[in-house]
């Protein structure tokens, strides 16, 4: 069903997005392990294709573009190190020791998508990037918890911008770049901002699925993208982290698609009901 541009899922279809979800999952979690020093981002990028391939998926990202008048993007994975604040194109850039890595990562399996986002570090990093993708998580996850059928997306917004403004030290918060309604399609209506009004927006509505991203520096929130089109980066060289999962939404509470246990542990710590949809 599609109301106001939004496309609401039945239950059958929120299980077929499971699918596509955890595949997504346990992907992004054979990248995290495979993300040392001396390793380049078109290795995992590889990591990605094996799994797609084994999934029986289609990659979201390969290709995307086209036809926007942008050049196709190249690889299966958006892989964004230190300055690069997202969708930094695969390369034979080695990964070193000190570097904050995000991994962004969909695929489509039966026609369904996932989306999910993973900030790694690599081997030792400096204390103040650790604390920026933990707060960045952090924020996912508060806004994660904001969602409930009746609510409005700006409540999303609102709590994963409050998350990010309680702490002493301040983040940039990217605007440009934002969430989104996720299913047959990657990006679909609505848009799901990380910064906010309470009470604003797209109601919340059961069977919704959005994918939460926050985008965050230890610097400026304002980015430019590099001449291949794609790559965007802090204006200020500042570093970056960024993490993203799938939720459904229904009556009874949610799922996280992408988590690989459903996001089962993180809402029972956030008292959210965990609402799985059995086979
Ligand atoms: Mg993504
Ligand atoms: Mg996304």
């Amino acid at each position: 069903m599609v109301a106001h541009g939004i496309q609401l899922k039945k239950s059958e279809q929120l299980r077929a997005m499971r699918k596509a979800g955890l595949a997504v999952g346990r992907t992004l979690a054979a990248m995290r392990e495979a993300a040392q020093p001396g390793v380049t981002t078109a290795e995992l990028d590889a990591i990605a294709r094996e799994h797609i391939a084994t999934a029986g998926g289609i990659s979201s990202f390969l290709g995307y573009g086209a036809g926007w008048g942008y050049p196709p993007f190249p690889g299966t994975i958006c892989a964004s190190v230190n300055d690069v604040v997202v969708h930094g194109i695969p390369s034979e850039q080695k990964l070193a020791s000190g570097d904050l890595i995000s991994i962004d990562f969909g695929m489509s399996i039966d026609g369904w998508h996932g989306d999910s986002a993973v900030t790694v570090e690599v081997g030792e990093v400096s204390a103040e990037a650790a604390e920026l993708s933990r707060v960045t998580q952090q924020s996912m996850w508060a806004g994660v918890a904001a969602v409930r059928v009746g609510r409005r997306i700006g409540d999303v917004s609102a709590a994963i911008q409050a998350s990010l403004e309680s702490h002493e030290r301040s983040y940039g918060i990217l605007s440009d770049y934002t969430g989104h309604g996720i299913g047959t399609e990657m990006h679909q209506d609505p848009d799901v901002p990380n910064v906010g009004r309470r009470g604003k927006g797209p109601l919340i509505q059961s069977g919704l699925v959005i994918a939460i991203e926050p985008m965050v520096t230890l610097g400026s929130p304002v980015t430019a993208t590099l001449d291949d089109d794609w790559t965007v980066v802090s204006v200020d060289h500042s570093i970056a982290a960024h993490w993203e999962h799938t939720v459904a939404v229904t009556k009874r509470g949610l799922w996280v698609l992408t988590a690989e246990d459903g996001g089962e542990q993180m809402l029972a710590e956030l008292g959210v009901p965990f609402a799985p949809l059995a086979d």
